[in-house]
């Protein structure tokens, strides 16, 4: 029986689960990434996360195939130094290296963790049915993955899928790439609530101002909010008709905690998918929610391991 390990660093937390060849989560365990500046102990926090994790499955390190993890980049590819925007303690931090070191495998394969969710929707979410598709994630920042020809697709430096980046609107916002008008400078949660205060907008009292707030006051009627809503959800609609367009893809999977921010967002999304997507084959594909917001990030994890001839990848020493 083929087992996985499967780790998904986030900005804000660290998760891992034990995952079977079958994409069966037997354990799985989450803690908040710990504040500091020390990488070693940040390392440490996700050791003891991932032996929880296999604790909670039975499973002892040797008994593990492989080791798979998504995490945010930027990161070096396929050598898995990562440098997360979201954790100043990694900075070309050597993550593969320190988990084939602790769990005495080479079997050890990072990615970032936008396509270990599109690898995750693939094989056992929205894109099961699919040979051709995009994973999107619109939460804090904005990414992608993408599945091409029953594959997962790297691009030369294994920067395929950064759709986060693509133009939609020229003379659009400033975006933290340098560049001007990406998506992400437009559709990401924090930068619709800047917008939203900009003009005006404020969370009840007592509440945050973040993209769940917007995403309830354009829910209750707040007109600011809906507005910000439906700019950024558009916004989502016109990148995706571009990719679907460039690729020729089926399926469009749209993951992230500010994309399900209700059917504002959604309908905006649409309208824009349907009004940019004119030609028959981009009209037809289907643009769809994530079926697993949950778990795609870990399963697509230990899916670039567990099924290496469709997610893998190989990693020159
Ligand atoms: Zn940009």
């Amino acid at each position: 029986l083929d087992i996985a390990l499967a780790i998904d660093v986030g900005g804000t937390k660290l998760a891992a689960a034990t995952v079977d060849a079958d994409g069966r989560i037997r354990g799985r365990s989450r803690v908040p990434v710990p504040r500091t500046e020390d990488p070693d102990e940040l390392f440490e926090s996700l050791v003891v996360c991932a032996f929880a994790a296999l604790r909670g499955a039975d499973v002892t390190p040797g008994e593990l195939a492989a080791v798979g993890c998504g995490c945010g980049g930027p990161m070096r590819w396929p050598s898995g130094r990562v440098s997360p925007l979201n954790i100043p303690a990694w900075r070309d931090f050597p993550l593969r290296d320190r988990l084939v070191e602790e769990f005495a495998t080479e079997r050890v394969l990072v990615h970032n963790d936008a396509v270990a969710l599109a690898a995750g929707e693939h094989w056992k979410g929205a894109g099961s049915a699919s040979a051709h598709m995009l994973a999107v994630t619109v939460s804090t920042g904005v990414g992608g993955g993408l599945v091409l020809g029953g594959a997962l697709y790297h691009g030369a430096s294994g920067n395929a899928g950064h759709v986060g980046h693509i133009v939609v609107e020229p003379d659009g916002p400033a975006c933290s790439c340098g560049g001007r008008g990406c998506l992400e400078a437009i559709a990401s949660g924090p930068n619709t609530v800047r917008r939203a205060l900009a003009e005006g907008w404020r969370p009840g009292p007592g509440a945050e101002p973040d993209g769940r707030a917007v995403a309830a006051a354009a829910a209750a009627g707040d007109e600011v909010a809906a507005r910000n809503l439906t700019r950024s959800g558009a916004a989502v609609g016109v990148a995706l008709a571009s990719c679907v367009h460039a690729l020729d893809l089926e399926v469009a999977v749209v993951a992230g905690g500010f994309s399900q921010s209700g059917p504002i967002f959604w309908e905006a999304l649409r309208a824009s998918y349907g009004a940019h997507a004119r030609l028959a084959f981009a009209a037809g594909a289907r643009v769809v929610p994530s079926e697993r917001p949950a778990d795609a990030g870990l399963l697509g994890a230990a899916a670039f391991v567990l099924l290496p001839d469709r997610y893998g990848w190989a990693v020159d020493a």
